[in-house]
């Protein structure tokens, strides 16, 4: 809470260590940080890999700086189920907002679970804002799952997009475009500015046709640069008139629901992780998956002679 970086770092070491002794730890620091936590506007950034996320995220955050802010940038890598290997991956990203003392960035190792975000990173997110940073970004490479627990952690979900044409607009997953409270056509510049023109037209079209993300908000569309700086202070005006289109009541409402969806993520993961820890049932669950795999058994069936002896442990 002094604003040392090197502290933040090791307390978000603690929060994201998977031992079972650092734990209790873990739990008293968050509770002394929490009363000093939720005064930063929470924002995820979400996009294909490519589309610059990084220079975006790089140019946005010494922007934010400029105006007095301080930006932490937690980036959660989904690592790849196809490469093996990790999409935001490379150490050289966001090179000079990572040198500056008033940011703080953090690449967060994918958990494999709840929908592909690090467990952790809600918890980091608090530590960084305990730690005096006043936006904190979330970053996820829009690969399916991750937007929707992304969205569940942000006060507000922008998505980054490539100024492709119809097709783009095509391949993209409705679900993702519907999760976004801003989209931002990236790459706005030289020989790419008239199709990121159409593009955003498009976009700005489909967007009345769909589902707002917040009632009473329909989702601006922009045009930027990320590689060039421009259109910097359009996103930035268009999150504070989100804010106050939310205003404070709906923002804590929000969060409140995030909070306690948040906590039944928890639970449902842990009971399932102690469950699977269980001699007995693992080795039954390994013979019920073979059954149910065979057709000798229905899933259903096979579900609840699982439950049963849970419920015979009682
Ligand atoms: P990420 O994978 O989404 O993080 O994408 P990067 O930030 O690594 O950018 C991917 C590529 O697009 C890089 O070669 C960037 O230089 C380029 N790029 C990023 N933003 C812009 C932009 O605004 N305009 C142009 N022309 N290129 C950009």
């Amino acid at each position: 809470m002094a604003r040392d970086r090197r502290a933040l770092a090791r307390a978000i070491t603690l929060i994201e260590s998977t031992r079972a002794d650092d734990r209790t730890g873990a739990e008293t620091l968050l509770a002394r940080l929490l009363p000093a936590s939720g005064s930063a506007i929470r924002i995820g950034i979400s996009g294909a890999p490519g589309v610059g996320k990084s220079t975006f995220i790089e140019a946005f955050g010494l922007y934010l700086i400029g105006q007095g802010r301080r930006p932490a940038v937690l980036a959660v890598d989904p690592s790849s189920p196809l490469s093996g290997g990790s999409i935001l991956g490379d150490k050289t990203r966001m090179q000079e907002l990572a040198r500056h003392e008033d940011a703080f960035i953090r690449p967060s190792p994918a958990g494999g679970t709840l929908g592909g975000v690090a467990r952790r990173t809600r918890e980091a997110g608090l530590a960084c804002e305990a730690a005096g940073f006043d936006v904190v970004i979330v970053e996820t490479v829009g690969v399916g799952q991750s937007e929707t627990a992304v969205a569940d952690l942000v006060d507000m979900f922008v998505l980054l997009l490539a100024p492709g044409g119809g097709d783009e607009l095509q391949g993209l997953k409705k679900g993702i475009v519907e999760l976004a409270d801003l989209l931002l056509v990236n790459k706005a510049d030289g020989d790419l500015k008239p199709a990121a023109s159409r593009a955003a037209a498009e976009y700005r079209a489909a967007v009345h046709m769909l589902r707002p993300s917040t009632a009473g908000w329909t989702p601006p569309v922009l045009e930027v640069s990320a590689l060039e700086g421009r259109g910097l202070d359009r996103v930035w005006q268009e999150i504070e008139r989100f804010r106050t289109a939310l205003g404070p009541q709906r923002l804590a409402d929000k969060r409140t629901r995030q909070a306690r969806a948040w906590m039944w993520r928890e639970i449902e993961e842990g009971l399932l992780a102690e469950l699977r820890a269980q001699p007995a049932v693992a080795r039954e669950l390994a013979e019920l998956e073979q059954k149910v795999a065979d057709g000798a058994l229905t899933p259903t069936a096979a579900a609840r002679a699982i439950l049963d002896r849970v419920r015979a442990r009682d």
